[in-house]
């Protein structure tokens, strides 16, 4: 017999180094002990204006806008798909990952056309692409893509690509669940209309929370919609009227999750965006000098391209993916994620976002990653690894 009733739950300190949720800092925890107040409570409603303003700096967007759906990242995907779109209306999904085959399928289920347009798995999209699908598509209303690739750490450049979707009068929805906080975002010069992200990624609270930010003319085209969203929870102009001053009750906040929030846009703001942007930035940098000392192959090619919040590497000829990340989580307490789709057994993938973003955790990761690979007898150059990853940090 199972005896719940009178065990306390007690999970272990993992060091979270995969593709999220990341490491929570103990301020967020314990806001979320705090107690819950009524989602009426007027000392409540100056909590959400806290969040938004946080929320507007941290999306670098002067939208005023910006508000968390209740619900994980798929939620404000979900969100930015079915107010943007209604069936009949055309829309361009650019797939090159996981998360891109996500949006397309939640376009179709919306009833609307769905082009989509691919470029392999661990590059970026060449400009050109997008134009010549935006000329053979003149109708489109939407174009919509994600700006750091969770499956293949890659992060699209996105100036241009901005500029070709306003030049065909076409709505921009861009997925910022892996860069928020973690790689500078810039929103309204790359005219980004439905822009979304999450909380367990770069912001280091828990699932649970999708914050989302709308400019005025994706608030206009909701306005001018035909037809009413098909998704009651997720409809933006009834969420609205509760955001904004008028309070109007639509459903209960997760409150808990709400003073997470806060405090984890407290804590980046309190770091401010360049210092965190260049941490990730140098902490990404040793931790793929170091992988390719241990004998590793990046699976990004172009270092430009690369997400400095998720780092992506090939799992070598002859080594069991399974068997060495059971060992890292078994014998080290270290998770990292395994590839998805097509790239399942094939990658690793390692998350250095936000909080989990610190040498400590890297080095750690180098440090266990030549030992369990030796075990398998993948000849590592371990000590060389932490050494070569250590002079990155010291700007050696
Ligand atoms: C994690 C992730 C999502 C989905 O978020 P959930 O919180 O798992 O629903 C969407 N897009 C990207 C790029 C992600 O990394």
């Amino acid at each position: 017999m199972v005896e719940w009733a009178n065990s306390t739950l007690n999970p272990p300190e993992r060091i979270l180094m995969g593709p999220g949720p990341s490491l929570i800092p103990p301020r967020v925890y314990r806001a979320m002990s705090a107690p819950v107040l009524g989602y009426m409570d007027p000392l409540f409603h100056g909590i959400m204006d806290d969040v938004k303003s946080l929320l507007r700096r941290a999306f670098n967007t002067s939208n005023d806008m910006c508000f968390p759906i209740s619900g994980t990242g798929s939620a404000g995907m979900e969100t930015a798909v079915c107010n943007s779109l209604e069936p009949g209306d055309h829309a361009i999904v650019l797939i090159n990952g996981f998360y891109g085959d996500r949006i397309a399928e939640m376009a179709r289920r919306v009833g609307a056309e769905v082009t989509t347009v691919e470029a392999p798995w661990g590059t970026a999209f060449d400009p050109s692409v997008v134009k010549n699908a935006l000329n053979n598509h003149r109708q489109t209303k939407v174009v919509a893509m994600v700006h750091g690739e969770t499956s293949t750490g890659v992060v699209q450049p996105m100036d241009e690509i901005g500029k070709m979707v306003k030049e065909h009068d076409a709505l921009l929805i861009l997925d910022t669940v892996t860069s928020l906080t973690g790689y500078p975002l810039d929103l309204d010069g790359w005219g980004v209309d439905f822009c979304y992200s999450g909380t367990q990624k770069c912001l280091n609270a828990p699932p649970g929370l999708s914050p989302i930010s709308i400019s005025p003319r994706g608030i206009d085209a909701i306005s001018q919609r035909r037809s009413p969203v098909v998704n009651w929870y997720l409809d933006v102009s009834l969420i609205m009227n509760y955001w904004d001053q008028g309070r109007a009750y639509h459903h209960t906040p997760p409150i808990s999750m709400i003073y997470a929030l806060r405090e984890a846009l407290a804590i980046a703001e309190e770091e401010g965006l360049p210092s965190r942007f260049e941490r990730h930035a140098r902490n990404a940098s040793a931790l793929q000098a170091g992988l390719e000392a241990l004998g590793l192959e990046l699976f990004v090619k172009d270092p430009a391209h690369r997400l400095p919040s998720l780092t992506t590497a090939l799992v070598p000829e002859g080594v069991n993916d399974a068997q060495l990340r059971s060992a890292l989580l078994n014998e080290y307490n270290i998770e990292i994620g395994g590839g998805q789709g097509p790239m399942a057994g094939k990658l690793w993938r390692v998350g250095l976002m936000g909080y989990s973003s610190h040498p400590r955790n890297l080095l750690a990761l180098l440090a266990a990653l030549h030992d369990l690979l030796n075990r398998q007898g993948f000849r590592a150059d371990g000590p060389g690894a932490v050494a070569v990853a250590t002079r990155v940090l010291t700007g050696g």
